[in-house]
């Protein structure tokens, strides 16, 4: 698998890029700024980006989806209670577990509700794709218009039962690492230490 973590804007933002090797297929996700940048970035490995996936729809992750529509002719996705806020694009919403395919590659949905009630991780082999649901070392913000905290709360829940040899990709560069693993984030992710909503609540 091809996989490559960039960042952009000035926000620390991150996008990706996955693609499977053999049919060039590729997947852009998060679409903030820099569009150009994504599409020089996929060019030079001769791919094909066939989706864009959005973790969620705040504008520094989605404002640069209509130009990389035009770019790259792909089909947009976002889980589907994230995806009024795309309503003058064609879309593919999705639903929790859904799954995608680049060439041979799966990529599977996982619904992360709390920052937004949308808010979804994308697992694609071993890489979890976490959007502002999970930082390294912290997790997003719950204050916000359309947040939950006891639905964040939840949603770490599910994304501490996985393998912990996942490896973690957020959506911004906030940690002391840019990428780190499930097994990291439970020892060092202090929300993720928590047990109950009532300590997370506490510190968050
Ligand atoms: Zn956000």
């Amino acid at each position: 698998m091809i996989f490559k973590q960039i960042e952009v804007g000035n926000m620390q933002n991150f996008c990706y890029i996955a693609a499977d090797e053999e049919s060039k297929e590729a997947a852009i996700i998060d679409a903030g700024f820099d569009p150009e940048l994504l599409v020089e970035e996929a060019k030079k490995f001769g791919l094909k980006i066939k989706y864009i996936l959005l973790t969620h729809n705040h504008y520094d992750h989605m404002q640069s989806t209509e130009i990389l529509v035009q770019l790259t002719n792909a089909i947009v996705c976002i889980h589907k209670n994230d995806a009024q806020a795309l309503h003058n694009l064609k879309i593919k919403t999705l639903e929790d577990n859904e799954e995608l395919n680049i060439g041979k590659i799966k990529i599977k949905l996982l619904h992360t509700p709390g920052h937004t009630p949308g808010s979804s991780c994308y697992l694609i082999n071993n890489k979890l794709i976490t959007g502002d649901t999970l930082f390294v070392e912290a997790v997003g913000r719950v204050d916000l218009p359309g947040s939950d905290i006891k639905q964040m709360f939840n949603s770490l829940q599910k994304l501490k039962n996985l393998d912990e040899n996942i490896e973690v990709y957020p959506g911004h560069d906030y940690g002391s690492i840019p990428h780190s693993t499930i097994s990291h984030e439970k020892q060092n992710n202090p929300y993720l230490k928590c047990r109950t909503f009532e300590e997370f609540s506490e510190i968050r």
